[in-house]
């Protein structure tokens, strides 16, 4: 099923640890409403910009693959609202001056660990509030 022009639901519920711990992944109507705002607002913007494809690390997280993954209890994964995501041959930190300078609607943005691109559109009833924050390894 397609969410915008250039991202499917397939690619936003893949998850290579359920596969692996053969946990299920399946999202509700809510969750997949979320991730289609999320495509249409802030990866398919970005993906038109960079005119280059966007590597979905991982998006929706069903709460058990969220735990496996070491994920917070609280992550905005688990319901759609958030992707981490990589562009080939792009820098992470390049990656997030790209989306703060679009100015596109994002709740939070995070370079984790230089690694890849956390970023969530806003909780339901909630304004963007275009957090910005970087995770570094210890
Ligand atoms: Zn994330």
């Amino acid at each position: 099923m397609k969410l915008s022009e250039n991202f499917t639901l397939e690619e936003l519920t893949r998850s290579s640890t359920a596969d692996r711990l053969g946990l299920r992944n399946i999202p509700t109507e809510d969750d997949i409403e979320n991730l289609r705002i999320l495509a249409q607002t802030i990866l398919q913007p970005l993906r038109d910009h960079l005119k280059r494809p966007i590597t979905i690390n991982s998006a929706y997280r069903s709460p058990k693959v969220n735990s496996a993954v070491g994920g917070s209890p609280r992550s905005q994964h688990m319901v759609g609202q958030a992707a981490d995501i990589r562009v080939a041959n792009m820098e992470v930190k390049e990656l997030v001056e790209i989306i703060k300078d679009l100015d596109l609607p994002y709740h939070q943005l995070i370079n984790e660990f230089d690694s890849w691109v956390h970023v969530s559109i806003a909780p339901d009833g909630e304004k963007p509030k275009k957090q910005i924050l970087h995770f570094k390894r210890k």
